[in-house]
């Protein structure tokens, strides 16, 4: 077997001893989801292929249908976080570039996207969707080397609903003056759509799709740590003819994107990130009649009860929140487990949980994948050192973390208590609080005794309970049985400090609309 070098850690990531990195990974796992007697098997590597995509060393600005280098010339590094590997210099937007970007946006919507009609804005959205069909693995296997997470989940997950977020919002084009909104809906004008990097090309597709739909222009700006398959979707656009203007791409890291959303020539703000920079922004934009939607952070409580089918439920808590890493604005990052199951659920967690494969992510059989920077790894090492500190009982299964690169072993936190910081804060990684409840009514004081309001999930046999539970819960989104499905027709978004404004589906056409 090859591979790099491996850590054998415990949960906090420091170092240890080296042995090879896959097949320690795999013997870990294998020997612990064994019954005694059972036979002990192990995964042979399934690695894709990184000739599908071909990086170019240098990557410009997508302004006006060209890709050009910034005015100022300024670039900066964009690394493979499961290796360190630099993948591609990108270009950094400053101030002239955001003016050319929203100046080429305006052109395009006075003169052609507005004007046009809608069934002929469907044909370029359908064609930006149908691009994205062919070419997703290409797009899979980019995304999985820019951001870290397991290319299962960019092949089965990220791309495929990308696609079909085009796909759907290309059905409503020709259609607004039937989505209720009025005889004629009017469009806002230039969009200035800010996107994180836990979903990068999803992020992107959430937030094009709807505005080119309902007759907008877009300067978008993606995360400094993600920006490849945002300029992979760019040429896209360009392949799919859209007419330059429509939609621009300014990568660059934080200054830009404050420059995007106060910049006046922009009508409509999105941003989906950290509930921190969504305030600055909402100040950023108070006073101006700029149309703003904020998707911001969330602490979401999955909440077992007693007569759940069990097994069910592990697979909805770790979907919950090992899914991406846990890099998931809605991920089901408290467990709150009903007492008189709580040690028969946390065990066999604990036992599902040795059996994840962690590793490359372009290894199809990999279960969890790198953790996207440095800087997102020292939070998540930080959170969880003060989980310890505050009393919690901190648990990883064995678990070999190579040598290079950013890596966190999946961690259950137990005898957690509301006050704990690990129960409040949002971490933003593979870390799931344990807290436990006796009655409905006191779960759901404690599901809502959180600042965020974006989801929730629920498991139970009683489909009473779901619905006296789902009025109850102050969250956007409420899954049971289920947890983290998403559908372009099912809108999303959150109260409190989780954001306004909804995502997706019909409601989703309303952030881009006069309505
Ligand atoms: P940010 O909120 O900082 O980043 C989101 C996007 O906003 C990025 O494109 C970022 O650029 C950009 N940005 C940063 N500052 C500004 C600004 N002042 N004005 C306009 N745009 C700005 O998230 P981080 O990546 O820094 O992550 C920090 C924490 O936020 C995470 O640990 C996590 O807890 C949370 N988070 C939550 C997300 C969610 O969906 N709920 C998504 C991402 C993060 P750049 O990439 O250069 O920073």
């Amino acid at each position: 077997m090859s591979g790099g070098k491996a850590r054998s850690s415990p949960a906090s990531g420091d170092g240890g001893a080296t042995t090879d990195r896959r097949a320690a990974r795999h013997d870990a796992a294998s020997e612990l989801a064994a019954e005694p007697g059972e036979p002990i098997w192990q995964y042979a590597p399934a690695p894709e292929s990184r000739d599908v995509v071909s990086i170019e060393p240098e990557y410009g600005l997508f302004v006006a249908g060209r890709f050009a280098p910034a005015a100022d010339g300024r670039t900066f590094a964009t690394i493979n976080p499961a290796t360190e590997e630099p993948l591609a210099q990108v270009a950094a937007a400053g101030q002239a570039d955001v003016d050319a970007a929203v100046t080429a946006a305006r052109t395009a919507y006075e003169q052609v996207w507005q004007p046009m009609p809608g069934s002929e804005r469907a044909k370029y959205l359908y064609r930006i969707a149908r691009q994205l069909q062919e070419r997703a693995r290409e797009f899979a296997v980019l995304e999985s080397l820019d951001n870290g997470k397991p290319i299962k989940e960019s092949r089965d997950v990220d791309i495929p609903l990308a696609a079909a977020h085009f796909f759907y919002y290309a059905g409503w084009a020709d259609k607004l003056e039937h989505a209720g909104f009025g005889p004629d809906p009017r469009p806002l004008g230039v969009a200035g759509q800010v996107i994180p990097w836990n979903f990068p090309l999803l992020m992107a597709a959430w937030k094009l799709a709807p505005a080119l739909a309902a007759g907008n222009t877009c300067v978008l700006k993606p995360a400094e740590t993600t920006p490849l398959t945002a300029l992979l979707l760019a040429q896209v656009c360009q392949e799919a003819g859209l007419p330059p203007g429509v939609v621009n791409v300014l990568t660059g890291a934080g200054d830009t994107g404050a420059a995007l959303v106060s910049h006046p020539g922009v009508n409509k703000v999105a941003f989906t990130g950290s509930t921190e920079v969504g305030k600055e922004i909402a100040r950023a934009v108070a006073g101006t009649d700029k149309k703003l939607t904020l998707e911001l952070g969330g602490k979401a409580a999955n909440i077992v009860f007693d007569d759940a089918p069990v097994e069910q439920a592990i697979e909805g808590i770790v979907n919950g929140i090992f899914f991406n890493q846990g890099h998931v604005c809605c991920a089901g990052s408290r467990l709150l487990v009903q007492e008189s199951v709580a040690d028969i659920v946390v065990e066999r967690l604990q036992r599902r949980l040795a059996t994840l494969r962690l590793g490359d992510p372009l290894d199809k059989n990999t279960d969890i994948g790198a953790i996207n920077s440095r800087q997102q790894l020292d939070k998540i090492n930080e959170l969880t050192r003060v989980g310890e500190a505050e009393g919690a009982e901190r648990w990883s299964p064995p678990c070999q973390l190579p040598e290079k690169g950013y890596w966190f072993a999946p961690t259950v936190f137990t005898g957690v208590s509301q006050s704990h910081r690990i129960a409040r804060e949002e971490i933003f990684g593979p870390v799931l609080s344990v807290l436990t409840f006796r009655t409905p009514d006191e779960a759901v004081v404690k599901a809502n005794n959180t600042p965020y309001g974006l989801s929730a999930g629920i498991w139970t046999d009683k489909g009473s309970r779901i619905l006296w539970l789902a009025q109850k819960l102050r969250a956007g989104v409420v899954w049971a049985n289920t947890y983290n499905r998403f559908d372009p027709a099912s809108p999303f978004g959150g109260y409190q400090e989780s954001g306004y404004g909804r995502e997706g589906g019909r409601h989703g056409l309303a952030a881009y609309l006069h309505v």
